[in-house]
This record gives C-alpha cells, sequence and structure tokens, in this order.
C-alpha cells in the first residue's frame, strides 16, 4: 500500500558508492595538483560571506595577489568562476560594442579571446601567427597601424602551444596608440616572470588551477587605472551582470555591498595557494619551475624527444613535447594515465596528433616529478 500524495520516480535514483578518486599525477595542461596546505584550507569551517573574517581574508586575498602580478591595481578581485569567467570578464568590462579589438592568435586561447570580444559587440581584428610562434614587436607595431584597435589583446603563457609571448615594450607601444594591453596569464601567474605594472598591462586575468597550485573554481582579474577609467565611463552598462566589475567591485572594495556569494571555502584554499607564493618568494619560484623544465627537456634529449617551441620562447609551465614518427600519442597518454597514474595531454587544434603537453606548474613543478614522468614515458616508447 502507498498512500503517499507524491507520485516518487526511482528512475535516477542510483546507489553512488562513497568518493574514491584515483591518485593521479596530473602533469598536463592544468589542473595541477593541489598543494596539501591549500586542500587542508579548503575543508575549514565556513564563516559567512560579510563577516569581519571573511572580509579580512578578502583583504589579504586581494594584497597577495597584487604581490603575486607585481601590480598595485586597486581593481584585483578573484572572479568566482574559472579561467574563462575571469578571460570574459577582461572583455566585457572593457571593450564597448564597435570598439576595434585587436587579438594576437597564436594557439586556442587567442581564438577563445576572439570569439568571447564579438559576443560582446567588438569589432575584431586577429593577427595570425603559427602555433608554437610568438608575436615580435614590429609586427605588433604594423597591427596597430592597421587596426587602430582600443584594445590589443595578447595570451602571455599559451597553454595549446607552450610558448611564451614576450611583453617588453608591448605596453608602451599600446600608450602610444592610446590602447588598454589585456593579456591572459593563466598559464604564467606563479611560476613564469610576469611584472604587471613595470610591463605597463592594464588588464590581466588568470586562474586558481593552473602555476597556483588551487583547484579550479577562481579566477582572479586586475584593471588598471586607464582600464577602470574606461570602464567608468561606459556609454552602455557591461553587458554581463555576473561579471560587471562596477558592481563586483562594490562587494570587494570598501563599500562591501551584496553581489553575489564568494564561494567562501574556495577564497580560503586560494588565500593559502596565494601564502605559499609570497613564502617562497618570486624570484625563488620562478627559478624552480625555470629549473625543473630545464631538467625535463635534457631528459627528454636524452631520450632522443624533441620540443615543439624554441628554446628561447619555451613556457617552464608547459612543454609541448614533438610526437615521434609513427607513435600513437593517443595511446601513450591512456597508458600514463592507466598504468601510471600520470596524466599529460594531447595537442589541440593545429597541433593535434603532433605534440603531447605536459605541464610542470606551481605545487607540482618538482625533480621528483620529472624523473618519475620520464622514467614511465621511457618505459612506455621502449627507449627508457
Ligand atoms: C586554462 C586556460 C584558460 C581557461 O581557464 P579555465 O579555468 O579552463 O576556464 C584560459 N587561458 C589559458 C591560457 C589557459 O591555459
Amino acid at each position: 500500500m502507498n498512500d503517499s500524495p507524491y507520485s516518487i520516480s526511482d528512475a535516477h535514483r542510483i546507489e553512488a558508492s562513497q568518493l574514491d578518486v584515483p591518485p593521479r599525477l596530473l602533469l598536463g595542461p592544468g589542473p595541477s595538483n593541489a598543494h596539501p596546505r591549500v586542500l587542508q584550507a579548503l575543508s575549514m569551517r565556513q564563516v559567512g560571506h560579510l563577516d569581519p573574517a571573511f572580509i579580512e581574508l578578502m583583504n589579504e586575498v586581494q594584497e597577495l595577489l597584487r604581490y603575486a602580478w607585481q601590480t598595485d591595481n586597486q581593481l584585483t578581485i578573484p572572479v568566482s568562476g574559472t579561467g574563462s569567467a575571469a578571460m570574459e570578464a577582461s572583455l566585457a568590462n572593457t571593450v564597448e560594442p564597435g570598439d576595434a579589438v585587436l587579438i594576437g592568435v597564436n594557439g586556442y586561447f587567442g581564438n577563445r579571446l576572439a570569439d568571447m570580444a564579438g559576443r560582446y559587440g567588438a569589432d575584431v581584428r586577429c593577427i595570425n601567427k603559427p602555433w608554437g610562434q610568438v608575436f615580435d614587436l614590429d609586427e605588433l607595431r604594423a597591427a596597430m597601424i592597421e587596426h587602430r584597435p582600443a584594445v590589443l589583446a595578447l595570451v602571455h603563457a599559451e597553454t595549446s602551444t607552450g610558448a611564451r609571448q614576450p611583453l617588453e615594450g608591448v605596453g608602451d607601444l599600446c600608450r602610444e596608440f592610446d590602447c588598454l594591453l589585456l593579456i591572459d596569464t593563466v598559464t604564467s601567474l606563479g611560476g613564469v616572470p610576469l611584472l604587471l605594472d613595470e610591463w605597463q598591462v592594464d588588464v590581466a586575468y588568470s586562474g586558481s588551477q593552473k602555476c597556483l597550485s588551487c583547484p579550479p573554481g577562481l579566477a582572479p582579474l586586475t584593471l588598471g587605472p586607464r582600464a577602470v577609467k574606461k570602464l567608468q565611463n561606459r556609454k552602455n552598462k557591461v553587458a554581463n551582470w555576473y561579471l560587471d566589475m562596477t558592481l563586483v567591485s562594490k562587494y570587494w572594495g570598501s563599500e562591501r555591498t551584496y553581489h553575489h556569494t564568494a564561494p567562501i571555502n574556495m577564497n580560503y584554499g586560494f588565500r593559502e595557494a596565494l601564502r605559499l607564493v609570497a613564502e617562497e618568494g618570486l624570484e625563488a619560484r620562478w627559478a624552480r619551475h625555470q629549473a625543473t623544465a630545464e631538467l625535463f627537456w635534457d631528459g627528454l634529449a636524452e631520450m632522443g624527444l624533441s620540443c615543439h617551441v624554441e628554446r628561447q620562447y619555451r613556457l617552464p609551465s608547459l612543454t609541448t613535447v614533438a610526437i615521434p614518427e609513427g607513435v600513437d600519442g593517443k595511446a601513450v597518454a591512456g597508458r600514463l594515465l592507466r598504468e601510471y597514474n600520470i596524466e599529460i595531454a594531447a595537442g589541440l587544434g593545429e597541433l593535434g596528433g603532433k605534440v603531447w603537453r605536459v605541464g610542470l606548474m606551481g605545487f607540482n613543478s618538482r625533480r621528483e616529478n620529472v624523473v618519475v614522468l620520464l622514467g614511465a614515458l621511457g618505459e612506455v616508447l621502449g627507449r627508457g
């Protein structure tokens, strides 16, 4: 007999077992393994999102972010969301419909910027380079003369190619043309030399799960004075309520006006990740990433494997390894995961089937991980 007033279906009532996850070593393009101290911080008890204790934490997160980015920008905020949310916020807030936005496309994320900018009404202009190469100052100047953009967007660390875009001199160029400089630092913040104010970057964003070794879920965004001025003088409202920094900054600024509930525990974890950066010091951290990457590159060379990107422009945080002739790259990555618990990734777009992508980011940028990966790769390829 069933006298329930509800007609309940058990169709989706699966018996899920208690959560268990394999102990992966995440050496792909992200996420990287979170530092144990970050995981510990994430599990601490909550406070309310306007609690004085949380407000103090918010201030610390912002200060530590300014350190990590080497900027004094007041508007420096971890956006609730992943890197793509901050990427979208960077464009939504600084682009007005009809603005010419010049985008350097030399990999997957340049294309994503172009797609997003178009959705906010930008007159999108792209300059292209083969994946793995970078733009030089002369090429950028020629494009500025041709397109006269309101915003120039470049990817500092192209995770799809492993190339590092040099930024020295680009800020001056943008000022000369009265243009904002917007850069993607998702795979560089906390791992690759980055000096926002010295390089006169106006807008930058990043993610929590790459060189900062926090799980995905927060995405830092910073706007310098020129970008803030443009934001304040907009003719139209920012076309995305959730990512509107005129609103969000009232919550993260002195007014503390509710906008949306900050992900409390993510901010605990993120604070710990940034605290680790400050403890280690930026220079030491950058040097560690460089040394670990060089060890990996040397090991690859000893195995007869080569890197896709010219050494001068190679990112220490992400290496694209050329897949040797006759080797099934996907099968190798599959075996590394199944048999060794190591995650690496296949190539994207132009580099699909041509490279593996190996990340040595944040907490994972350590000699022992290079030794383990080279050993496993050697066994799978029979080149030990
Ligand atoms: C990972 C990544 C993003 C996107 O971040 P998500 O956290 O995946 O949304 C954007 N740009 C670059 C360069 C990245 O590596």
